[in-house]
């Protein structure tokens, strides 16, 4: 039994170092502005065509090494740093965006996810209000993605922050919808616009009639509450067809697009 006890305390002690040392890494990532975001593109169910892109970060180190965000957000998260990497990520998007309309006469819709820990900063809607009309980007072009687990946990704060930043103007898509036990209860209540179908269930989507019923019942109950349907990890022609028969409106996933650089998006979508 001690065996095992010493054995815990040394893992504990060596993984507090590990993201100790990870923890300051990230911190001079931020000050050498190494938080960069790729674009991934989703289509239009019906026609397939572009309509808009979802932001997805991703640290791009000094050798050119590009680190998934499922490596280091966890750990901005768990030290709060994300809030202020974040605002600086959220307010590079919009001048990005400011640059597209002013130079190349493009308005894109812009999906952005935000953490939960970002959503407890009373100093959050403050802040999109002001970088919003500092840019004077129309906010319903912009749309932030919640996880549905951390709204589920946190239903009254969550649904008073998305009431104002929807006053704001801005669009609320509930991101992973599925995996938190949220109901129509839930649905009724968020004023949300989108709902994010989560990958799990279209993976699963020709394998089992479990995960198509459920698709089947979120995109019919979305419709009736007048919310648009996305979903995401659409990676086969079978599934995109499938999901197009089922009625989903927007379809994502590397079928389509995947995640590319700044560079290659303006390429492709932009100039
Ligand atoms: P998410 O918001 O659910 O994003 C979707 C993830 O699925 C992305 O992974 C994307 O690259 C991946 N994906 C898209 N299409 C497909 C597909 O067809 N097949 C498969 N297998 N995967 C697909 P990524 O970029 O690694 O992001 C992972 C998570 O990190 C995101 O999940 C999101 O929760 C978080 N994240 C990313 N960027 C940000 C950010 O700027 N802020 C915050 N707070 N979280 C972020
Ligand atoms: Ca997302
Ligand atoms: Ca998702």
């Amino acid at each position: 039994l001690w065996g095992i006890f010493i054995f815990c305390l040394v893992a504990f002690n060596y993984t507090m170092r590990v993201d100790l040392k990870l923890e300051e890494l990230l911190y001079e990532a931020f000050v050498k502005d190494e938080f960069h975001p790729f674009f991934q593109a989703y289509v239009d169910s019906e026609i397939k065509e572009f309509i808009g892109a979802e932001v997805l970060m991703r640290w791009i180190k000094s050798d050119e090494k590009v680190i998934p965000p499922n490596l280091f957000i966890p750990v901005l998260e768990r030290n709060r740093f994300i809030i202020e990497v974040e605002l600086k990520f959220i307010k590079k998007i919009f001048s990005l965006f400011k640059f597209w309309q002013d130079e190349y006469k493009k308005t894109i819709k812009l999906s952005i996810n935000v953490s939960a820990v970002q959503l407890s900063n009373p100093r959050f809607l403050e802040e999109m209000e002001k970088i919003a009309n500092d840019f004077k980007i129309e906010k319903n072009i912009i749309t932030f993605e919640i996880t549905e687990s951390y709204v589920i946990e946190n239903v009254e704060a969550a649904a008073e922050t998305m009431t104002k930043l929807k006053k704001l103007g801005f669009n609320i898509s509930l991101d992973d919808f599925g995996t938190g036990y949220a109901t129509l209860t839930h649905l009724k209540s968020l004023p949300i616009d989108v709902v994010k179908i989560d990958m799990a269930f279209i993976k699963n989507i020709l394998v089992d009639d479990k995960s198509e019923i459920i698709v089947q019942h979120i995109i019919n109950m979305s419709k009736k509450m007048n919310l648009k349907t996305i979903c995401e990890g659409v990676e086969t022609e079978e599934q995109y067809l499938k999901l197009k028969e089922l009625g989903a409106d927007i379809i994502q996933g590397f079928y389509f697009a995947k995640p590319i650089p700044l560079g290659e998006f303006e390429e492709d979508y932009i100039i």
